[in-house]
């Protein structure tokens, strides 16, 4: 048998080998069943999936459902189809493990082995997760890659006299075939034939090739949907999940459609069911905001939270996807605190993993809009920025926060005052970088309203001093920061020192205070 060429070969050829025939799950089992099946398999389900969550790799995205996303109407017809995408991926992880094991039993330590690649359910072209895991690859040299076999020349004949060797040679043709194997589509998978005096005869060649035309553009084809419903703001099956639980709980009345995707975060509008407990009370209006499990996004962020004391200890301990969750958690503190010292800012209604359920800030679906998108008059103009100076002086003195992503971005307009958002990111002042962070959040804000012709706005650095209680007096913006960037040092020597950190900043002007 010429295991490599079968084993490339088009995967319905004939009746199924051994590797086809076996269900993965075994004989189905003939005893009766108690309840419907509907009922085992969704509470099964959503158990295996709170247990196996960290280790399972899921593809990243599956399609969104048309429409709106999960209202009470919809709620069977959009489980069942999310039931079924999951089994059908654990179905489909499950095979592709038993290939792998089939393989290895047939291989064995022989030279030549025979790959069952092109059998996978999880095909190459739609996994992804070879993104994380390979970045050692060297691409000047590929190791797996065999010479090329000499090249028949383009006369069409070799040799001389009764030696002569034609084109049509049936072993020079079969070499030729299996060198072309070659120019097929680089990420269908020939084998290791390449390098290895193996024919091909034409025959098998041109079903070769039709596989891998219609292979390609079958990987096409999934590359354009993948795309198109990333751009549909889909979240992953799990998550999907964790929202349908919200509305079958009786939590969320209806999501209604997604407000904002963003790099980190997708945010949806829905309207507010009725909690479990008689203490709690769901705001008509709430914002749910999804932190995304593309860890990609997230690399940049290590520093905010890598430094910041409150998360330190977790942080060398845990997987990215917890270090998600940990942004979402963060969120959720830092609103708290805020709402706590009474600034405007959404309510904290509840966290599951990496979703936040907060109050929406806006009305009938409606989001308030970014202080950037919002024409106010000088009056209003003038009122925001006072609101702001304020909003700013709570956070740093009685939230113990710097914002650290203040903008007219993150500031939202409703009500006729100004409200805090999207505080994951925020630290404590004495993070390593903390004031540094505090001055580019004065920076944004002294433009933004020196730009909107606001006469009262303070300089950047006056605003800075005025935020932060501290007296830096230098005039210009380089001294400036050099002297921020002293004093966090002087704080980083401190906790190097005394295995913590100093209280705080002085408040009063007066140089800082340390706590010892
Ligand atoms: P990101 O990290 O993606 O910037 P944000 O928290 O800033 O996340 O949310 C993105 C957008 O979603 C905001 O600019 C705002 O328009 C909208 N948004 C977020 N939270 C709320 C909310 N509680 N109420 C209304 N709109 C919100
Ligand atoms: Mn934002």
């Amino acid at each position: 048998m010429d295991s490599v060429g079968v084993a490339a070969a088009a995967p319905d050829a004939g009746p199924g080998p051994a590797w086809q025939s076996k269900c993965p799950w075994g004989a189905p089992s003939t005893t009766s069943i108690s309840c419907s099946l509907a009922d085992v398999m969704s509470e099964q389900l959503a158990k295996e999936l709170q247990l196996e969550e960290e280790n399972a790799a899921f593809p990243e995205v599956v399609a969104a459902a048309e429409g709106p996303f999960i209202t009470g109407e919809n709620i069977d017809t959009s489980s069942d189809l999310m039931l079924a995408q999951m089994l059908q991926m654990e179905f489909d992880r499950e095979y592709d493990a038993q290939l792998r094991r089939e393989e290895k039993k047939i291989n064995g330590d022989s030279k030549v082995s025979i790959s069952f690649e092109n059998y996978r359910k999880v095909h190459p072209y739609d996994s992804d997760s070879s993104e994380d895991e390979v970045d050692w690859q060297d691409t000047r040299h590929d190791p797996y890659r065999a010479d090329k076999p000499t090249p028949t020349p383009r006369r069409g004949f070799i040799g001389k006299g009764k030696d002569i060797t034609t084109k049509h040679d049936e072993v020079v043709c079969g070499r030729k075939n299996t060198a072309r194997m070659e120019n097929f589509a680089p990420e269908f998978q020939v084998g290791d034939g390449i390098g290895m005096d193996l024919k091909l005869s034409n025959q098998v060649f041109n079903a070769l090739k039709q596989h891998a035309y219609s292979e390609e553009r079958r990987s096409a084809r999934l590359h354009e949907k993948k795309e198109h419903s990333t751009a549909e703001k889909a979240v992953d099956p799990k998550t999907r999940l964790l929202l349908y639980k919200m509305v079958n709980s009786g939590m969320l009345e209806t999501i209604t459609g997604c407000i904002s995707t963003g790099k980190e975060s997708v945010v949806f509008h829905a309207y507010g069911g009725k909690s479990a407990t008689e203490d709690k009370v769901i705001p008509p209006e709430c914002a749910i905001k999804v932190f995304k499990t593309t860890l990609n996004e997230f690399k940049n962020r290590d520093k905010y939270i890598k430094d910041d004391y409150r998360f330190k200890d977790r942080f060398s301990k845990l997987n990215p996807r917890k270090i998600i969750r940990m942004w979402a958690e963060k969120e959720m503190h830092n609103l708290t605190r805020m709402q706590n010292a009474g600034i405007p800012c959404p309510q904290v209604v509840i966290l599951k993993k990496h979703v936040l359920v907060m109050s929406f800030i806006g009305q009938d679906q409606v989001p308030a809009p970014k202080l950037k998108d919002v024409t106010l008059s000088n009056e209003d103009m003038k009122k925001a920025y006072y609101q702001i100076l304020q909003m700013m002086q709570q956070l740093y003195r009685e939230c113990n926060l710097v914002h650290a992503d203040l903008s007219e971005y993150n500031m939202l307009w409703h009500d006729g005052k100004v409200w805090l958002i999207d505080v994951s990111q925020s630290v404590e002042p004495t993070h390593p970088h903390g004031l540094e962070f505090l001055f580019r959040d004065c920076r944004n804000v002294s433009q933004f309203f020196q730009k909107g012709g606001v006469a009262e706005a303070l300089n950047e650095r006056e605003l800075f001093n005025a935020v932060s209680g501290l007296n830096i007096t230098a005039d210009n913006e380089v001294d400036f920061q050099a002297e921020i960037e002293a004093l966090e040092k002087v704080n980083e020597d401190h906790v190097q020192n005394h295995g913590k950190k100093l209280s705080t900043f002085s408040s009063d002007g007066d140089p800082p205070i340390y706590d010892e």
